[in-house]
């Protein structure tokens, strides 16, 4: 059963009952700022009725958690069994980066192969549970397959407004679900299309749209705080020192946190993890709004990046407050330091991550050099999404293969030649 009570604007506290549109608080709203709504739940009730021991013991997926879900009928809650991914001892890459204690939750393991796969399976069944028909998304791939995919589970149909430049692996993806896709010519089109598509259609949105601060989907976030809840369980109640993930709009980085959080909250952890952004470099909203001191997040100019999925010119008010909350760092990357993070952690772990996952890792690494963790500390990186969802971007710096006759010398000299190797 689940505990949710109301919906709480996270800046100013305005109390909302459950609502289809996820449009942000009105009552804090300025022209620069526009602040999320987020579940909260009767948690006195819920730590007097659970314990370590049989905490996430019960259900399939993410309904194991589904005290801290805000879904309420068994009938809406849909599954495709996500969660539940492995925590991967990283030996050999902690080595590397000089890391004794280094994990790898990797999340690619879920149904479309991506984290995406909690956001969305709680936002669909609650979707179902507002009686919504058409769910309808924003996104340059990995979230529009997932509400694709769990829409096609629940018998809703499915909207996407992707980019132009999506790939074509994530449109046929989206497509292979059934999904709808609209490629529109400028990605900030793509949200006010959405918005008309709430306001006159009443579509359900799973994804943000507002301005001019993106807001997320209240719902999907509180399926993103399962991450946190697996991430202390998978060390067996041992909350590691820092949680590193890769931010767009930030719905799985805070989701992350709050999951984090509401563990102490219930009186199942003593302390929460420091949170640490990825973002890239070429365009990085948190890290400028940190910098810059403010209290809200501003639109930074963004140069093109190979890490699509994070993407984005504008994040939300839920990512500047996880890293603030959690006494954070917010770290960003270029485009090589990502294809060589996500090098070494297919040849050292044997884990292939999309490049805007890699950079989790490409962030770690720049953390290391720049002494700002410590050896000796516990550190998990959530590994986002596969890297098969773009071997386009890894080609890039492999070697091109020549075709060799079927002959020894010729084999001998394409060894040296590609790979450097001596026969
Ligand atoms: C969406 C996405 C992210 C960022 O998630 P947000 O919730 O938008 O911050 C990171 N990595 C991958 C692979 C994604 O698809
Ligand atoms: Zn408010």
């Amino acid at each position: 059963m689940s505990y949710a009570t109301h919906l709480a604007c996270l800046r100013c506290g305005s109390r909302y009952e459950d609502e289809k549109t996820s449009g942000g608080c009105s009552k804090c709203r300025t022209d620069k700022f526009l602040s999320a709504v987020t579940v909260s739940y009767d948690y006195d009730k819920i730590a007097n009725t659970c314990n370590r021991e049989g905490f996430g013991k019960k259900g399939i997926g993410l309904w194991r958690y589904s005290e801290l879900l805000p879904v309420k009928d068994e009938k809406h809650k849909v599954t495709l069994s996500e969660g539940g991914t492995p925590l991967v001892k990283c030996y050999r890459l902690g080595q590397t980066l000089g890391l004794t204690n280094l994990f790898v939750k990797d999340e690619s393991r879920n149904p479309t192969w991506s984290f995406k796969d909690r956001n969305c399976c709680c936002a669909i069944s609650k979707g179902l549970e507002f009686g919504a028909k058409v769910a309808v998304i924003a996104s340059s791939g990995n979230h529009g397959a997932s509400t694709a995919a769990y829409a096609a589970k629940a018998g809703m149909e499915t909207v996407v407004f992707t980019k132009g430049t999506t790939s074509d692996t994530f449109t046929t993806q989206i497509q292979a679900y059934g999904g709808m896709v609209v490629p529109v010519s400028t990605s900030e089109g793509r949200w006010v299309l959405m918005e008309q598509c709430v306001k006159k259609l009443g579509w359900y949105p799973v994804g943000s749209y507002t301005a001019p601060m993106p807001t997320g989907q209240p719902y999907g976030i509180e399926g993103c705080k399962t991450l946190g809840y697996e991430i202390v369980q998978d060390l067996g109640w041992q909350v590691p020192d820092r949680v590193i993930i890769p931010l767009g709009l930030g719905e799985g980085f805070y989701g992350t946190w709050k999951g984090l959080w509401e563990l102490k909250r219930l009186g199942l952890t003593d302390k929460t993890p420091s949170m640490v952004s990825v973002e890239t470099e070429g365009g990085a909203p948190l890290a400028h709004a940190l910098k810059k001191g403010l209290d809200y997040v501003e639109k930074v100019p963004r140069a093109p990046t190979l890490a699509s999925s994070i993407a984005t010119n504008i994040t939300s008010y839920q990512a500047l407050r996880a890293v603030k909350d959690s006494d954070g760092v917010a770290t960003t990357v270029t485009d090589e330091e990502i294809l060589a993070a996500q090098r070494l952690l297919a040849s050292e772990e044997g884990l292939y991550a999309e490049p805007a996952s890699a950079a989790a890792v490409a962030g770690l690494k720049k953390l290391r050099e720049e002494k700002r963790i410590d050896k000796d500390e516990y550190v998990v990186a959530v590994m986002t999404s596969a890297g098969v969802k773009d071997p386009a971007s890894t080609m890039k710096v492999l070697p091109k293969l020549d075709v060799v006759e079927a002959e020894w010398d010729v084999f001998r000299g394409f060894m040296g030649k590609t790979y450097g190797m001596a026969l």
